[in-house]
Protein backbone atom coordinates (compact mmCIF):
# COMPACT_ATOMS: atom_id res chain seq x y z
CA UNK A 1 0.00 0.00 0.00
CA UNK A 2 1.67 3.20 -1.19
CA UNK A 3 1.71 6.59 -1.39
CA UNK A 4 -0.60 9.58 -0.31
CA UNK A 5 -2.02 9.94 -3.80
CA UNK A 6 -4.40 12.79 -2.96
CA UNK A 7 -8.04 11.39 -4.93
CA UNK A 8 -6.54 10.73 -8.31
CA UNK A 9 -5.39 7.03 -7.63
CA UNK A 10 -5.64 5.64 -11.16
CA UNK A 11 -3.34 8.32 -12.50
CA UNK A 12 -0.63 7.32 -9.79
CA UNK A 13 -0.88 3.77 -10.69
CA UNK A 14 -0.82 4.59 -14.28
CA UNK A 15 2.74 5.56 -13.32
CA UNK A 16 4.13 3.12 -11.47
CA UNK A 17 6.10 1.04 -13.72
CA UNK A 18 9.52 1.73 -12.80
CA UNK A 19 12.59 -0.54 -14.04
CA UNK A 20 15.93 0.55 -13.25
CA UNK A 21 19.13 -0.27 -11.88
CA UNK A 22 21.63 1.98 -9.92
CA UNK A 23 25.23 2.00 -11.19
CA UNK A 24 26.74 2.25 -7.78
CA UNK A 25 29.99 1.01 -7.95
CA UNK A 26 29.96 -2.72 -6.30
CA UNK A 27 26.52 -2.32 -5.52
CA UNK A 28 24.07 -3.47 -7.77
CA UNK A 29 20.18 -2.89 -7.57
CA UNK A 30 17.31 -4.05 -10.01
CA UNK A 31 13.72 -3.28 -9.35
CA UNK A 32 10.62 -6.08 -9.65
CA UNK A 33 7.13 -4.30 -9.77
CA UNK A 34 5.43 -6.93 -8.29
CA UNK A 35 1.31 -7.41 -6.92
CA UNK A 36 -1.52 -5.22 -8.47
CA UNK A 37 -0.25 -2.54 -6.76
CA UNK A 38 2.66 -2.77 -8.87
CA UNK A 39 5.21 -3.03 -5.94
CA UNK A 40 9.11 -2.10 -6.22
CA UNK A 41 10.21 -5.50 -4.93
CA UNK A 42 14.28 -4.67 -4.90
CA UNK A 43 17.08 -7.13 -5.76
CA UNK A 44 20.55 -5.74 -3.77
CA UNK A 45 23.29 -7.11 -4.97
CA UNK A 46 27.40 -6.89 -4.80
CA UNK A 47 28.52 -6.82 -8.28
CA UNK A 48 31.75 -9.08 -7.39
CA UNK A 49 30.63 -11.87 -5.22
CA UNK A 50 27.26 -11.75 -6.33
CA UNK A 51 25.72 -12.15 -2.95
CA UNK A 52 22.40 -9.92 -2.47
CA UNK A 53 18.85 -9.27 -0.75
CA UNK A 54 15.80 -9.61 -1.42
CA UNK A 55 13.87 -6.44 -0.53
CA UNK A 56 9.77 -6.57 0.23
CA UNK A 57 9.07 -9.55 -1.99
CA UNK A 58 4.90 -8.69 -1.79
CA UNK A 59 4.10 -11.15 -4.62
CA UNK A 60 4.28 -12.35 -7.85
CA UNK A 61 7.59 -14.64 -6.76
CA UNK A 62 7.86 -16.43 -10.16
CA UNK A 63 9.03 -12.74 -11.81
CA UNK A 64 11.50 -12.61 -8.25
CA UNK A 65 12.67 -15.94 -9.27
CA UNK A 66 13.00 -15.31 -13.02
CA UNK A 67 14.99 -11.97 -12.04
CA UNK A 68 17.19 -13.98 -9.43
CA UNK A 69 17.93 -16.22 -12.16
CA UNK A 70 19.05 -14.00 -15.01
CA UNK A 71 20.99 -11.73 -12.80
CA UNK A 72 22.62 -14.39 -10.93
CA UNK A 73 22.29 -12.94 -7.66
CA UNK A 74 23.40 -15.16 -4.64
CA UNK A 75 20.30 -14.72 -2.32
CA UNK A 76 21.77 -14.68 1.62
CA UNK A 77 18.59 -13.08 2.81
CA UNK A 78 15.61 -11.38 2.67
CA UNK A 79 14.58 -7.66 4.09
CA UNK A 80 11.14 -6.48 4.27
CA UNK A 81 10.52 -2.50 5.00
CA UNK A 82 7.24 -2.84 6.35
CA UNK A 83 4.16 -5.21 6.90
CA UNK A 84 1.76 -4.16 4.21
CA UNK A 85 0.98 -6.91 1.69
CA UNK A 86 2.37 -5.29 -1.13
CA UNK A 87 5.99 -5.69 0.45
CA UNK A 88 5.83 -8.98 3.03
CA UNK A 89 3.04 -10.95 1.40
CA UNK A 90 5.05 -13.45 -0.56
CA UNK A 91 8.18 -13.04 2.18
CA UNK A 92 7.08 -16.58 3.88
CA UNK A 93 7.01 -18.44 0.53
CA UNK A 94 10.22 -17.00 -0.95
CA UNK A 95 11.95 -17.55 2.86
CA UNK A 96 10.71 -21.15 2.10
CA UNK A 97 11.99 -21.25 -1.46
CA UNK A 98 15.37 -19.90 -0.91
CA UNK A 99 16.27 -21.27 2.71
CA UNK A 100 17.58 -17.65 3.86
CA UNK A 101 16.42 -15.44 7.14
CA UNK A 102 14.60 -12.54 7.09
CA UNK A 103 15.38 -9.22 8.68
CA UNK A 104 12.81 -6.15 9.37
CA UNK A 105 10.49 -4.86 9.51
CA UNK A 106 10.50 -2.87 13.25
CA UNK A 107 8.44 -5.30 15.19
CA UNK A 108 5.40 -2.11 15.98
CA UNK A 109 4.42 -3.55 12.85
CA UNK A 110 4.06 -7.34 14.21
CA UNK A 111 0.41 -7.37 13.80
CA UNK A 112 0.42 -6.65 10.35
CA UNK A 113 2.77 -9.20 9.41
CA UNK A 114 0.23 -11.49 11.84
CA UNK A 115 -2.30 -10.33 9.88
CA UNK A 116 -1.44 -11.04 6.10
CA UNK A 117 -4.04 -13.59 5.35
CA UNK A 118 -6.60 -11.25 5.83
CA UNK A 119 -4.98 -8.31 4.70
CA UNK A 120 -4.39 -10.28 1.23
CA UNK A 121 -8.24 -11.42 1.13
CA UNK A 122 -9.28 -7.53 1.04
CA UNK A 123 -7.27 -7.35 -2.27
CA UNK A 124 -7.64 -10.65 -3.60
CA UNK A 125 -4.09 -11.53 -3.61
CA UNK A 126 -2.63 -14.84 -1.84
CA UNK A 127 -0.66 -14.12 0.88
CA UNK A 128 1.00 -16.08 4.30
CA UNK A 129 1.46 -14.43 7.89
CA UNK A 130 5.32 -14.14 8.47
CA UNK A 131 8.04 -13.36 11.25
CA UNK A 132 10.65 -12.13 11.14
CA UNK A 133 14.20 -13.46 12.19
CA UNK A 134 15.43 -10.31 13.33
CA UNK A 135 13.50 -7.39 14.25
CA UNK A 136 15.07 -3.84 13.08
CA UNK A 137 15.84 -1.20 15.60
CA UNK A 138 16.78 2.74 15.60
CA UNK A 139 20.40 2.28 14.91
CA UNK A 140 21.20 -1.15 13.08
CA UNK A 141 22.84 -1.87 10.67
CA UNK A 142 22.13 -4.91 8.51
CA UNK A 143 24.88 -5.96 5.95
CA UNK A 144 23.69 -6.58 2.13
CA UNK A 145 26.12 -8.67 -0.11
CA UNK A 146 28.84 -7.37 2.62
CA UNK A 147 27.60 -3.47 1.84
CA UNK A 148 26.89 -1.67 5.74
CA UNK A 149 22.77 -0.38 6.09
CA UNK A 150 22.16 1.79 9.03
CA UNK A 151 18.07 1.28 9.91
CA UNK A 152 16.34 4.41 10.68
CA UNK A 153 13.13 3.61 12.27
CA UNK A 154 10.33 6.33 10.55
CA UNK A 155 6.69 5.11 11.54
CA UNK A 156 3.90 7.10 10.46
CA UNK A 157 2.57 4.74 7.37
CA UNK A 158 3.23 2.16 9.72
CA UNK A 159 4.34 2.34 12.77
CA UNK A 160 6.93 -0.06 12.08
CA UNK A 161 8.10 1.20 8.60
CA UNK A 162 12.47 1.06 8.36
CA UNK A 163 14.47 2.64 5.93
CA UNK A 164 18.13 1.69 5.14
CA UNK A 165 20.78 3.78 4.20
CA UNK A 166 24.23 3.04 2.62
CA UNK A 167 26.21 5.74 3.40
CA UNK A 168 29.18 4.79 1.18
CA UNK A 169 27.10 4.76 -1.96
CA UNK A 170 24.78 7.49 -0.95
CA UNK A 171 21.97 5.10 -1.61
CA UNK A 172 18.25 4.90 0.52
CA UNK A 173 15.65 1.84 0.61
CA UNK A 174 12.66 3.98 1.24
CA UNK A 175 9.91 1.49 1.52
CA UNK A 176 6.43 3.32 1.37
CA UNK A 177 7.90 6.40 3.45
CA UNK A 178 8.97 9.33 1.26
CA UNK A 179 8.18 9.08 -2.97
CA UNK A 180 9.37 11.11 -5.65
CA UNK A 181 6.65 14.43 -4.82
CA UNK A 182 4.41 12.32 -2.29
CA UNK A 183 4.82 10.88 0.87
CA UNK A 184 3.25 7.38 2.26
CA UNK A 185 0.05 7.38 2.66
CA UNK A 186 -1.28 7.56 6.48
CA UNK A 187 -4.72 7.09 6.11
CA UNK A 188 -5.09 3.71 8.30
CA UNK A 189 -6.57 3.27 11.61
CA UNK A 190 -3.06 3.30 12.83
CA UNK A 191 -1.36 5.84 10.25
CA UNK A 192 0.40 9.00 11.80
CA UNK A 193 0.63 12.33 9.70
CA UNK A 194 2.46 14.10 12.35
CA UNK A 195 4.86 10.80 12.62
CA UNK A 196 5.56 10.82 9.29
CA UNK A 197 6.45 13.61 8.29
CA UNK A 198 8.74 14.44 11.59
CA UNK A 199 10.25 11.16 10.43
CA UNK A 200 11.36 12.84 7.29
CA UNK A 201 12.06 16.10 8.41
CA UNK A 202 14.24 14.91 11.12
CA UNK A 203 16.01 11.72 9.89
CA UNK A 204 16.16 11.70 6.26
CA UNK A 205 16.47 15.58 5.42
CA UNK A 206 19.52 15.35 7.29
CA UNK A 207 20.85 12.86 5.09
CA UNK A 208 22.87 14.67 1.94
CA UNK A 209 21.08 16.06 -0.75
CA UNK A 210 23.01 13.40 -3.20
CA UNK A 211 21.61 10.41 -1.49
CA UNK A 212 19.25 8.68 -4.18
CA UNK A 213 16.40 6.50 -2.88
CA UNK A 214 14.87 3.30 -3.98
CA UNK A 215 10.87 3.57 -3.09
CA UNK A 216 8.11 1.05 -2.61
CA UNK A 217 5.95 2.42 -5.90
CA UNK A 218 7.11 4.77 -8.27
CA UNK A 219 10.59 5.62 -9.58
CA UNK A 220 13.99 6.54 -7.92
CA UNK A 221 14.35 10.23 -6.65
CA UNK A 222 16.91 11.92 -4.56
CA UNK A 223 16.79 13.64 -1.16
CA UNK A 224 17.99 16.66 -2.74
CA UNK A 225 15.01 16.96 -5.24
CA UNK A 226 12.72 15.95 -2.46
CA UNK A 227 14.07 18.24 -0.13
CA UNK A 228 13.59 21.80 -3.18
CA UNK A 229 10.30 20.10 -4.80
CA UNK A 230 8.23 17.68 -2.43
CA UNK A 231 5.40 19.27 -1.99
CA UNK A 232 4.31 17.81 1.14
CA UNK A 233 7.80 18.52 2.60
CA UNK A 234 7.21 22.83 2.41
ZN1 LIG B 1 3.44 -0.21 -0.68
ZN1 LIG C 1 2.85 0.45 2.63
Amino acid sequence: MERDTGKNEEAAFASMTTKSSEPAKGLRAAIVPVTPFQQNCTLLWDGSSMAGAVIDPGGDLDQIHKAIDELGVKVEKIIITHGHIDHAGGASDLKSALGVEIEGPHTADRFLLDNLAKQGAAYGIPAKPVTPDRWLEEGDTLSIGGHEFEVLHCPGHSPGSVVLVNHAHRLVIMGDVLFQGSIGRTDFPYGDHDALISAIKTKLLKLGDDYTFICGHGPTSTIGAERRGNPFLT
